[in-house]
């Protein structure tokens, strides 16, 4: 609690010490500029919480007409603050989420309320030197010109989403009204909808994005001197899956049950006798990191996959023997205590290397190999248009690259993939009490509707489906926005170019 002291004193402390509805007024004063020298504006909306079936919904009735869509997948785990990180290849974030293992340290960080509260925390460099380095805000904010429009929005967001949706809308096109008279490009980030498929339901999010199309033909209509070329992309899909309480589950209670005990520390997990884990439970969502030592992945990852909770964990594997390369780093996915599947990963190459006799057909992967066959060899694209459209999209991509330090510096050794309708109870949630909280729909899973986001273009013509990983190649005004901007973009992922026109 003494954190959650802290970062409400801030808050407090924050709001005479300066005035952020004013500075984000002065950001958007309309100083004019010659329309001759941005005669078209390019505009980046990230939209938390955009699932793609919300936005084929909102399409049915009208919305982003004439709009190019494409299904956008997000990293494995579908989960906000690593997505976001890894879309916009910035500066890497310790964890998944707030909620962190630390090995250097051998650490859980914000594991409780100031883990939420921080959302609510403006990111203003000002105030940063204040915090602890644990909850400063994300670098993937500063990818955005405009994104939160007083201190306490995040507050508002949770507790009216709606109501904050429409305010944040407000505040949104002000902004794009005033940066639009000088910059020919434009980025802005809206939480609100992420809350409202949480909290409230695929219906309400539908309607929201109906409006968002409204206001955005409105805007065009009010501001003729420019032409405005509209994108919108998510970080992660809605699965709409009710959680009834009972499958609100805290996770570690289920290793305790399979036999794998949970722990806050490796220290601690040497001193216990069998198998234990450090487990990050994160927000409400659909899956839990398990941190622990190498010698123990396979066992930990096996047992926790016996947890009635758990649909895939997927692990750090090893060889099956011979036959295969020595530089192939491979993947377990482990499903009800058994080995469902494992693959080889050859970096030099980026192919992978498939076991003939896994049952792929179970996992609702269509791989075909030469007959007689041990194993095959299949490219990225392959292996992508393989998966694209079905249980676990962009599996071997997503199940390799969650383990990989991309977006987040201390990935963990396995990941469990929560099985509907099961949700992680999350770490405390501050502001309003209760199991039924967010708990209308989540993400975080491998498999569903929340890793299928959404990518919405005026500006270009889109592949079927999109790996999130590439939106800044697709939309190099967005990349270059982002270096203007002052960042350092990451290269992220190896091997995580797709040669879109070149798919089987
Ligand atoms: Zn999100």
């Amino acid at each position: 609690m003494r954190r959650l002291a802290l970062a409400l004193a801030l808050l407090t402390l924050a709001g005479p010490a300066c005035d952020w509805e004013h500075a984000a007024l002065m950001n958007s004063i309309p100083i004019k500029g010659k329309p001759s020298v941005n005669p078209t504006v390019h505009v980046y909306l990230g939209l938390d919480g955009l699932s793609h079936r919300a936005v084929t919904k909102a399409r049915a009735r009208g919305a982003f007409a004439g709009w190019d869509v494409a299904r956008f997948i997000p990293m494995f785990p579908a989960t906000s603050d690593a997505s976001w990180t890894r879309i916009l290849h910035t500066g890497r974030f310790a964890g998944y989420e707030y909620g962190h293992y630390d090995p250097r340290h051998d650490k859980l960080y914000n594991t409780s309320v100031e883990g939420v509260l921080v959302h609510a925390i403006p990111p203003l460099d000002s105030l940063a030197h204040l915090l602890p380095e644990t909850v400063r805000a994300p670098v993937y904010y500063e990818a955005f010109d405009h994104h939160a429009t007083d201190y306490i929005s995040s507050v508002w967001s949770y507790e009216r989403p709606v109501f904050g949706w429409y305010r944040a809308l407000d505040h949104l096109f002000v902004a794009l009204a005033g940066r639009s008279e000088k910059q020919h490009t434009f980025s802005a980030y809206m939480l609100e909808g992420d809350v409202i498929g949480h909290i409230r339901s695929e219906e309400d999010f539908v309607d929201v994005l109906v409006t968002l199309s409204e206001r955005i033909q409105d805007f065009k209509r009010r501001h003729p001197e420019r032409s405005f070329v509209f994108t919108l992309f998510g970080d992660h899909g809605m699965d709409s899956v009710r959680k009834p309480p009972q499958y609100v589950v805290d996770f570690r209670d289920q290793m305790r049950a399979v036999g794998i005990t949970p722990v806050d520390t490796l220290e601690r997990a040497d001193k216990v006798a069998g198998p234990a884990a450090v487990a990050v439970l994160h927000t409400r969502v659909t899956y839990v990191a398990l941190h622990t030592r190498p010698a123990r992945v396979a066992e930990v990852a096996r047992l926790a996959s016996t947890a009635p909770a758990a649909d895939l964990v997927i692990a750090r594997g090893s060889s099956p023997g011979s036959g295969y390369p020595e530089d192939l780093e491979w993947v377990d996915a482990w499903r009800e205590g058994a080995l469902a599947a494992r693959f080889g990963y050859q970096r030099s190459t980026d192919t992978y290397w498939l076991p003939a006799d896994v049952d792929w057909a179970a996992l609702d992967l269509p791989v075909a190999f030469t007959p007689g066959a041990e194993s095959g060899v299949f490219t990225d694209e392959t292996l992508f248009a393989a998966s694209a459209e079905r249980t676990y999209p962009d599996f071997f991509f997503r199940a390799r690259t969650a383990l990989e330090p991309i977006s987040v510096e201390f990935p963990a050794e396995a990941v469990v993939s929560l099985r509907d309708p099961y949700m992680s109870v999350g770490f405390l949630v501050p502001i309003v009490g209760g199991l039924d909280l967010a708990s209308a729909a989540s993400h975080g899973a491998m498999s569903g509707q929340g890793s299928v986001s959404a990518l919405l273009t005026e500006e270009r013509s889109l592949p079927a489906t999109v790996r999130s990983d590439t939106l800044l190649e697709l939309f190099p005004a967005l990349s270059e926005h982002l270096l203007q901007r002052g960042l350092t973009l990451l290269p992220g992922a190896d091997g995580a170019s797709l040669d879109y026109a070149g798919l089987p």
